[in-house]
Formats: C-alpha cells, sequence, structure tokens
C-alpha cells in the first residue's frame, strides 16, 4: 500500500503510469460495464448543495410508483440487471415511501438487483421516520435493496462540504451510514465530487477516508470519479475547473491510493464525455460506468455525452481503444 509521502515523490507522468500499471497487474486488460437505469423519482428537495443543478434544471416532479413501475419495465426489456434509484429529499418522504419502491420493484421483478439510496437519503428516511439509521437500513435491505450509491460523499473534508453543501450529512455522518449499510450487508459505492473549491490535498485526505474504511469493511465495490458540473448551479461561477491533466492525475492516485484494497476504478462517461472517458482507462481506471437510459443529473449541469450508451456501443468503444469489453452485475461478477 503506497503511502502519501511516497506518492508526493513522484511527478504526475510517473503518477499516471504507475497507475496504469497497477491497474494492468490487477485487472488485467478487461474493462467492466454494467447495463443498468437511472430512475431520479422526483427534484422536489429541501436540500440546498451550490453545486446542485438537478433540483432547478427541470420543473418539480414527482413520479408515482406506476409511472417508475413503468420505466423499471421498459428496462428490463433492453436487457437491465441493475435500477439505480436515487431522489431529491422530498419533505414527506418517509422510510415506508422508500421501501414501497423498492418491495412493489421487486414484486414484479424479484431479480433485479436494485442500488438505491444515497447516505443523504438514508439520513433524511430516518430523520422523517424517527428511527435510527441502522433500523432505516434493515428495514430497506427487507424491501429488497441490494446495494447503495456511495453519493453524497462529495469530499469528505467538512471545511469543505461547509462551502459546497453547508446543510448536507458531514463527513462523520456519512462514514457511519456507510459502515452501518456495511455491516448489514449492505455493499455500496465510493464516490468523490472533485474540481470544484477543494485542492489536491483535499482528494487525497477524502481517498484516505474511503482506504480506511474499506480496510474495516470490505463493503466497497467500486470507486467512482465524478468530475464536477459547472452548468447551471451557483458553485460553477466560482469553482476553478478541471484540466484534462488535474482528471488524469485524480484517477491515477486514485487507483494508487486505493490499491489493493479497491480494485475496480470507474470513470464517467456521461461527465467527462466518451473521449476522455476511454483515455481514463489508460490512467487506472478499469471500469466504464453503465448504458444508464436517462441521465438526469450530468445533463441538467451541462454534460454533452447523452443520457444512454448502448450495450454494443460501449463495447465497440473500449475494443477501439485495444481493451477486452465484459459486462458485469452490480457487484463485478462477469456476466
Ligand atoms: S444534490 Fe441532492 S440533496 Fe443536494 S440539493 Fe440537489 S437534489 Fe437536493
Amino acid at each position: 500500500m503506497m503511502s502519501v509521502s511516497e506518492l508526493r515523490e513522484m511527478n504526475a507522468e510517473e503518477i499516471i503510469s504507475f497507475a496504469d500499471d497497477l491497474r494492468r497487474r490487477s485487472i488485467g486488460d478487461t474493462v467492466t460495464y454494467v447495463v443498468n437505469r437511472n430512475i431520479n423519482f422526483t427534484n422536489i428537495c429541501i436540500g440546498n448543495c451550490r453545486f446542485c443543478s438537478f433540483k432547478h434544471a427541470y420543473s418539480p416532479f414527482f413520479l408515482s410508483i406506476e409511472e417508475i413501475l413503468k420505466k423499471v419495465r421498459e428496462a428490463v426489456e433492453i436487457g437491465v440487471t441493475e435500477i439505480c434509484i436515487q431522489g431529491g429529499l422530498h419533505p414527506r418522504m418517509e422510510v415506508e415511501d422508500y421501501a414501497k419502491i423498492l418491495e412493489t420493484i421487486k414484486n414484479e421483478f424479484p431479480e433485479l438487483h436494485l442500488h438505491a439510496f444515497s447516505p443523504m437519503e438514508i439520513f433524511h428516511a430516518s430523520r422523517n421516520s424517527g428511527i435510527s439509521i441502522e433500523e432505516t437500513l434493515s428495514r430497506l435491505k427487507d424491501a429488497g435493496l441490494d446495494s447503495m450509491p456511495g453519493t453524497a460523499a462529495e469530499i469528505l473534508v467538512d471545511e469543505i462540504r461547509e462551502i459546497i453543501c453547508p446543510h448536507k450529512i458531514k463527513t462523520e455522518e456519512w462514514v457511519e451510514i456507510i459502515k452501518t449499510a456495511h455491516q448489514l450487508g449492505i455493499p455500496t459505492t465510493a464516490t468523490m465530487m472533485f474540481g470544484h473549491v477543494e485542492e489536491m490535498d483535499h482528494r487525497i485526505r477524502h481517498l484516505m477516508i474511503i482506504r480506511e474504511i474499506q480496510k474495516e469493511t470490505r463493503g466497497f465495490t467500486e470507486f467512482v470519479l465524478l468530475p464536477f458540473m459547472r452548468e447551471n448551479n451557483e458553485l460553477g461561477k466560482v469553482s476553478k475547473g478541471l484540466s484534462f491533466k488535474e482528471i488524469a492525475l485524480t484517477h491515477a492516485i486514485s487507483r494508487i491510493l486505493l490499491h489493493p484494497l479497491i480494485k475496480n476504478i470507474q470513470t464517467s462517461w456521461v461527465k467527462l464525455g466518451v473521449e476522455n472517458a476511454l483515455k481514463m482507462l489508460f490512467c487506472g481506471a478499469n471500469d466504464f460506468g453503465g448504458t444508464l437510459m436517462e441521465e438526469n443529473i450530468s445533463r441538467a449541469a451541462g454534460g454533452k455525452a447523452g443520457e444512454y450508451l448502448p450495450k454494443e456501443k460501449i463495447e465497440n468503444l473500449i475494443r477501439s481503444v485495444g481493451r477486452i469489453p465484459r459486462q458485469r452485475d452490480t457487484l463485478y461478477n462477469l456476466l
């Protein structure tokens, strides 16, 4: 496991080439992807994160269970293995409302993997229902929650959270919710939203927190890098923006500092665009994410990459850079 001081002795080119080498040695040339669909069931939210475009870019909506089910059926038609469900923090949503979404889908599609609700939504459900985080997670697990997105992490440094999302859960709360999920047998992803007001040192602190959790629980399936998107949000006006080199370096540092505890480093074609995402496969990343179908969040923030990449297209893209595409499920079993 590399220490931060060892990392600091390397220059950017050395870091990127070392990360690429580590990726090759631990995962090989396979590039995985998942066939999934996102469903954002509401953009009504009591939060006021300064980087949020999703809440403001569309008129307020709240999908009924029937509408959610219709989207799930469409997705099943094209062969998805995962449905990813997240939404704004609707003031009246309680744990039973979240559970109902899961139960309704599971009733009709018991085999479908439900990857749902960020730690912030779990906190919201628990607070609105007056029950503990553990009770909330257990209830949702019983209702069919298979895994959770480790979103709402942004940068796990409270000074930065104070600037970008002052009303969101603090670092310690995020860590607690994630660890509780892992202890209950609910795996999660880990994410980092970077390129706004933070410096590289904050990203490194974030990565070290993820590494410590993983040492203890082994509950993370992957680490997802989410470059900050600047359009239609308040934070975009004050953020410095990201150079390509910095994005590449951040992918590489993530691979190195999380090695060997987290093997799967995911790049985001939705945020970076397909071409740059493919380049990240040579900077430490080994996973291309999902087909997505209906990606609202990045699109609202100026993402131009589109909202759906069919499986065949993803496979061709991966082959075009000399790597081997493999479809996986949410938990990284190859299909
Ligand atoms: S990021 Fe999520 S929690 Fe924050 S304001 Fe937007 S929808 Fe609400």
